[in-house]
């Protein structure tokens, strides 16, 4: 068979299939600790959606979208991020009316067309949460706590949070206009960086190749109004009041245009790259944009498989619990359906109070060291043998995969 997972997705199983769910659930608990209840939204959406709340001169947007038609011709795309959908159902179902002070989280597959590399596929799992209704510094300062214990979560500790803040539609063009004369004054920018310069100079400030050129770069700092300076002061001396470190970045950006006021990024020397594990920020105006009642919102979205990988390099899998593999067998085929019902018993309410077991059923037909074969195949620790002689007093057999001995044992005490 020549058929391959396409370039850039890939097969989850054995530890990673644990560590995706592992993270997903830990996050579950986390997420209703703070009042987060999970939404699903479609894989795709409206490619409109996403070209008009992340942005036209975005990467996203520009370059990594996967777009196509339906039979109908609608012009869909899968989703390359959770905010904008979350956003359009919020809106769709009144929720900007009703409950004005939702917070929702979600869990799911992402799709973007980018180069793969360690952590990074075209088919992604994210987690995140948006927080709605609330332009109080307290939701950017939990945001930014959840996203960190969502991390630590999984063993993932070592970690610097990023944050600055991107001002408002009154302090902000004055910021931008600093900038653009500023970026003028850089020699030798990118081709993206020269049609961004005009389109979305804040974004500039992210390009990869020329993002070293920028020594002298006006600082957001200066040209916050009152309100958005006293926003981020007190989102900072919440951040402190709780416990979490972080630094001031004035270069952080983040690659969406919905963002205002807080932006952070969580990133880790575990997986010794200048990307992010986590990210999010404000983005008052998105929800108003999209043609919903003026809600102010602020949210983060992880990637599961960077946290992962982060995970991994800390050695938390090494910690991982494991199963304890059960075989159940048959020396003598007429014991068959009692150790099938054994194995259900087992399957259904554990061994002797142990539920931490996976149990494999007998097979039939087959002789007893065909059995035991199979046994170490699936690395079972203990096969218990159904076998005429000991069953005609209570009895079966219970072995010990590893060193082999033997031991029998009253059925029902097990
Ligand atoms: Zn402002
Ligand atoms: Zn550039």
């Amino acid at each position: 068979m020549n058929y391959k997972a396409p370039r850039g997705t890939h097969d989850i199983f054995g530890i990673s299939a644990s560590g995706v769910s592992l993270l997903e659930q830990r996050a579950k608990v986390i997420f209703k600790r703070h009042g987060f209840e999970e939404v699903r939204t479609p894989a795709f959406e409206d490619a409109a959606l996403f070209m008009r709340s992340i942005g036209q001169a975005t990467d996203i947007v520009e370059k990594e979208m996967y777009i196509f038609e339906d039979r109908k011709k609608r012009k869909l795309a899968l989703r390359p991020e959770g905010t904008a959908s979350l956003v359009r159902a919020f809106i769709e179902h009144r929720m900007d009316v009703s409950m004005p002070a939702g917070r929702f989280f979600y869990m799911g597959e992402m799709f973007r067309y980018e180069r793969p590399q360690a952590g990074r596929y075209r088919q992604f799992h994210q987690i995140g949460a948006e927080f709605f209704g609330s332009s109080s510094p307290a939701a950017d300062a939990e945001i930014i706590i959840l996203a960190q214990d969502l991390l630590s979560s999984v063993g993932v500790n070592e970690m610097n949070v990023y944050i600055n803040s991107l001002g408002c539609e009154k302090c902000r063009p004055l910021f931008r206009e600093a900038l653009v004369k500023y970026l003028g004054s850089v020699r030798d920018l990118c081709e993206d960086c020269l049609r961004r310069l005009e389109k979305n100079p804040l974004r500039v400030l992210d390009c990869k190749t020329d993002s070293s050129k920028f020594t002298e770069v006006p600082g957001m700092s200066d040209y916050l109004c009152d309100c958005c300076k006293d926003n981020f002061n007190l989102t900072q001396s919440l951040l402190k009041s709780a416990g979490c470190n972080y630094i001031v970045n004035e270069k952080l950006v983040r690659g969406l245009d919905y963002y205002t006021k807080t932006v952070f990024e969580i990133r880790s020397n575990a997986i010794g790259s200048q990307d992010a594990l986590a990210a999010g920020g404000r983005y008052d105006n998105l929800v108003g944009e999209l043609g919903g009642q003026n809600t102010p919102a602020v949210g983060f979205a992880l990637g599961s498989e960077r946290v992962l990988l982060a995970a991994q390099k800390t050695g938390f899998f090494g910690s991982f619990q494991e199963s304890e593999k059960i075989f159940i067998a048959v020396a003598d085929q007429e014991l068959f359906s009692e150790a099938f019902s054994f194995a259900v018993k087992a399957m259904r309410n554990g061994l002797k109070g142990n539920k931490n077991i996976s149990v494999f059923g007998p097979v039939n037909g087959k002789s007893l060291t065909s059995q035991l074969k199979f046994a170490d195949k699936v690395k079972a620790v203990k096969t218990i043998v159904f076998a005429k002689t000991e069953f005609e007093y209570g009895k079966f057999l219970v072995k010990n995969m590893k060193d082999k001995t033997q031991i029998e044992v009253l059925i029902n005490e097990f």
